[in-house]
């Protein structure tokens, strides 16, 4: 490590250079804005600080052009020496324009949550800083001025360095977590939208026809879709945050499903669109947003696990019924039926198996399907992804409205019309004629849409 002597010069030279560097705009008569941090002892930058700087610059950006502040990005200066980061930008301004600058900048820095430590600097084509008068607040005690704390070395170098740790990284993972959150939500919505839109599909609401279902069509699942997109944000903020057992959170994640529930039916003036997704997404989501938020990312071994262990013992606690009679669809089945009308609990007990096994091969061998460009290519595989799932999951669905030998003819039906068009609108007709609507199928291809975004799109 360098001696003080040494930091103090290194800093000392590095402040002029970026002086003689302003200058060089005001020879061109220039104003300039330039942004720094306060940072307090050394090293003045490193890749957290770094990580704030390049935050804030962005921020930065924003700000001037939400507020029609026009600067010549081209000419741009970012730069990282022994005083820090600093970034630097000429403009072309008359004095007015100075001064609304700066109070527009000043604006930023005081309502920014972390604006005791962000400096913007304007300076005029004269190369003379335009003051606002006001003492900057010391950032570790908020109390006296900046100059001040300094001055009378109030506060030790290294309970502010340690503050200034804390408080960056909790400010940029707070912001890690929006991104991650939204992202994951908007993914989450995106996925229900393509399942709805792939049309016809067999016995399912589409945008043609409304398959075996007589009180529902396309936009009565435009409206659940809007409905549902806040409490899938919901999902993803829990699973972030959680830290507890997973065994221990179906219960909160149910209570947000409830909610969901509510609002759906609400929306749809009381048809059952999507409480099937809520379920499902329920626990994908909360898995997912779980595994972002650690180091390693997602991974799909992490989800079969989490989701195994949140869903453990669920089939035999749910579908037992309790009293002797059987109550709900899901008992009634189950009671007719014993494992294979476990329906989709039994899926998500087992880690989603049709899903990794089966849905997600047509996404994984066509990457790039979703290029946007060709609406035919992106019907087919979404096809071939739901017909892959109907030709192994035992529908509960298929079997509340029928029996199991036509859940049998319908899978094979369903393996027929893998790559058979024609076979396809076969299946379609068959379950208009038996009356049947394989709605776990499709919650199922929802989650491999979701899956498969967060796999190929960035988080
Ligand atoms: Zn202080």
């Amino acid at each position: 490590m360098p001696n003080s002597n040494q930091i103090l010069n290194d800093i000392l030279d590095a402040r002029e250079k970026r002086a003689s560097l302003r200058s060089k705009f005001v020879n061109n008569e220039r104003c300039t804005l330039s942004l720094s941090l306060n940072i307090a002892g050394y090293p003045k930058s490193n890749p957290l600080l770094l990580s704030f700087f390049n935050d804030v610059l962005s921020e930065l950006n924003d700000y001037l052009q939400a507020n029609r502040i026009e600067v010549e990005i081209a000419d741009e200066l970012k730069i990282t020496d022994e005083a820090g980061d600093f970034f630097i930008v000429p403009f072309l301004s008359s004095l007015n324009d100075v001064e609304k600058l700066k109070k527009l900048t000043e604006t930023f820095e005081s309502t920014h949550i972390l604006g005791r430590l962000i400096d913007i600097d304007i300076f005029n084509e004269k190369g003379m800083p335009i003051s606002s008068g006001k003492k900057k607040l010391c950032y570790f005690c908020g109390e006296f001025s900046a100059v001040s704390c300094m001055r009378n070395k109030r506060h030790s170098y290294k309970d502010i360095r340690k503050k200034l740790s804390d408080e960056i990284s909790q400010y940029l993972e707070n912001k890690r977590k929006e991104l991650v959150v939204n992202k994951l939500t908007s993914y989450a919505t995106k996925a229900i939208l393509y399942e709805i839109s792939l049309s016809p599909k067999p016995g399912l609401v589409s945008y043609e026809n409304s398959g075996a279902h007589t009180d529902m069509n396309f936009f009565t699942f435009l409206n659940s879709s809007a409905s549902l997109t806040p409490f899938f944000k919901e999902f993803c903020l829990l699973g972030y945050q959680y830290s507890g057992k997973y065994e221990a959170v179906l219960g909160q994640i149910r209570q947000i499903g409830l909610r969901a529930e509510k609002a759906m039916f609400k929306a749809t003036n009381d048809i059952n669109t999507h409480k099937g997704i809520i379920f499902v997404f329920g626990i994908a989501l909360f898995s997912i947003a779980k595994l972002v938020s650690e180091k390693e990312g997602y991974h799909d071994n992490g989800f079969r696990l989490i989701t195994k262990k949140i869903c453990k013992g669920i089939v035999a606690n749910e579908l037992l019924s309790t009293s002797k009679k059987a109550i709900t669809h899901g008992e009634k089945v189950y009671e007719k039926y014993s494992m294979i009308g476990a329906g989709v609990r039994k899926e998500a007990e087992d880690g989603f198996p049709s899903i990794f096994q089966k849905a997600l091969k047509p996404f994984d061998t066509s990457l790039n399907i979703f290029s946007y460009n060709n609406q035919n290519e992106i019907q087919q595989i979404l096809q071939t992804a739901l017909l892959q799932i109907m030709s192994v999951n035992n529908d509960s669905n298929i079997l509340y409205r029928s029996n199991l030998d036509t859940l049998k003819q319908f899978q094979k039906l369903a393996k027929d019309a893998i790559n058979n068009n024609d076979a396809y609108y076969k299946l379609c007709n068959f379950c208009i004629e038996k009356n049947i609507s394989p709605g776990g199928s499709a919650d199922l291809l929802s989650v491999s849409l979701l899956l498969y975004f967060v796999k190929t799109e960035q988080l």
